[in-house]
C-alpha cells in the first residue's frame, strides 16, 4: 500500500476531543481501490475494520482498538463541472463550502466550520443554520458488504436529523453534490456570519466534538442542560462548557470514562428534571 500505515497508533490524534487508547494499526490508504483492499484483507481475514474521517463525531475508547482503523482522508479527489462537484468521501466539508463560495456557487454555505469529512458529513447528515447535506446530495458512490461499488441515488437514501440509512451498512466512496449559481458576495457575506455566530457561540478554543446530544423535538438539548445547571460542571478532565450547554470539552487530559460519566450525569438529570430522554449525536466507539 502506497498510503501511511502505523502500527500502536495513539487514538488522540485522530479525533477532534483528543481522547482514546491506542489503536492496533491504522491505515490512511490514497485512493478507493487501496481502501478496498485494506477491506476485502479484514473480510478475509476476519479482522475488525472500521473506518472514521476525521474524528469530529466520535468518542474513542480508553482502552484502544484492535484490528485495522482506516482514516479516510486520502479520498480527496475533487473535480467541477459547473455547478456539479464530485468529491472523494476523505474531502474536507469545509474546504468545499469554501470552495463553492469562490466559484459563486450557494448551497453549502451552512457548512462552513463543520470540521468534517465528505463521507461523514453523508453519513450523519450534518447541518447547521437550516441547511443539511441532504439538500445538496445527487449521488453517493459506495462499497457494499458484499464489497461491490455501487451508485445510489439520492432517492435511494432515506435521511433523517443527522442520520442517513447508510450508516453503518456501506463505505462512502465518493459524493456528487449540486449547488446553484448565486450573487458571490451574498454567498461569502452568510458564510462570515455563520463562521461568526460559531465563534461567539461555541468553546472552539479546546478539544470538543461539536453537539454532544441531539435536540429533542421542538427543543435545545443545550438549553435543558443548561437550565438544569451543569454549564462549567466538570468530572475528571471532561467539563461541560461554559460557553454552550451542549459542548463538553476537553481540559487538557480527560478520559472517554470521564466524558462517558458525564454525558451520563446529564442525561439522568435532565430526564429527572424535566422528563426529556437526551439522545447522543455523538458516537462512542466501544472497545474490541
Ligand atoms: C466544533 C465542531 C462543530 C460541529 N458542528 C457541526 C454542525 O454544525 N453540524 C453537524 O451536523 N455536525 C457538526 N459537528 C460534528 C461533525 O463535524 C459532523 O458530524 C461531521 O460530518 C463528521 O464527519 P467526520 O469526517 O469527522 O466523521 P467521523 O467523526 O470520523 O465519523 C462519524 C461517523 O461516520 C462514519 N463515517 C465516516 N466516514 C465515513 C465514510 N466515508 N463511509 C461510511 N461511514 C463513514 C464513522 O464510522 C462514524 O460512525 C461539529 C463538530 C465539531 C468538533
Amino acid at each position: 500500500m502506497s498510503g501511511q500505515v502505523e502500527h500502536r497508533y495513539p487514538l488522540k490524534k485522530l479525533n477532534t476531543w483528543r481522547i482514546g487508547g491506542l489503536a492496533e494499526t491504522v491505515c490512511w490508504p490514497e485512493n478507493e481501490e487501496e481502501l478496498r483492499e485494506i477491506w476485502l484483507k479484514c473480510q478475509e481475514q476476519g479482522i475488525p475494520f472500521r473506518l472514521f474521517g476525521r474524528g469530529s463525531n466520535v468518542l474513542f475508547p480508553d482502552e484502544g482498538l484492535t484490528g485495522v482503523t482506516v482514516i479516510s482522508t486520502g479520498l480527496a479527489q475533487s473535480a467541477w463541472d459547473s455547478e456539479r462537484v464530485r468529491v472523494g468521501a476523505g474531502y474536507s466539508l469545509a474546504r468545499l463550502s469554501q470552495e463553492a463560495a469562490d466559484r459563486g456557487l450557494t448551497g453549502l454555505e451552512f457548512a462552513r466550520g463543520i470540521p468534517g469529512t465528505v463521507g461523514g458529513a453523508v453519513v450523519m447528515n450534518a447541518g447547521a443554520h437550516g441547511g443539511s447535506i441532504q439538500d445538496i446530495l445527487e449521488e453517493v458512490k459506495i462499497l457494499t458488504p458484499q464489497g461491490e461499488l455501487q451508485r445510489l441515488a439520492k432517492q435511494e437514501i432515506q435521511f433523517g436529523y443527522r442520520e442517513c440509512s447508510l450508516r453503518d451498512q456501506v463505505i462512502i466512496l465518493e459524493g456528487i453534490f449540486c449547488l446553484k449559481s448565486g450573487d458571490p458576495d451574498v454567498i461569502q457575506a452568510t458564510m462570515s456570519e455563520n463562521l461568526a455566530k460559531r465563534k461567539a457561540a461555541q468553546p472552539l478554543e479546546l478539544p470538543n466534538a461539536g453537539s454532544v446530544f441531539r435536540n429533542p423535538p421542538g427543543d435545545s438539548a443545550g438549553r435543558l442542560i443548561e437550565k438544569a445547571g451543569w454549564k462549567g460542571k466538570r468530572l475528571g478532565g471532561a467539563q461541560v462548557s461554559l460557553k454552550h450547554g451542549n459542548f463538553i470539552v476537553n481540559q487538557g487530559d480527560a478520559t472517554a470514562h470521564d466524558v462517558l460519566a458525564l454525558i451520563r450525569e446529564i442525561q439522568k438529570d435532565v430526564h429527572h428534571q424535566f422528563g426529556v430522554e437526551l439522545k447522543t449525536e455523538v458516537r462512542y466507539i466501544p472497545p474490541s
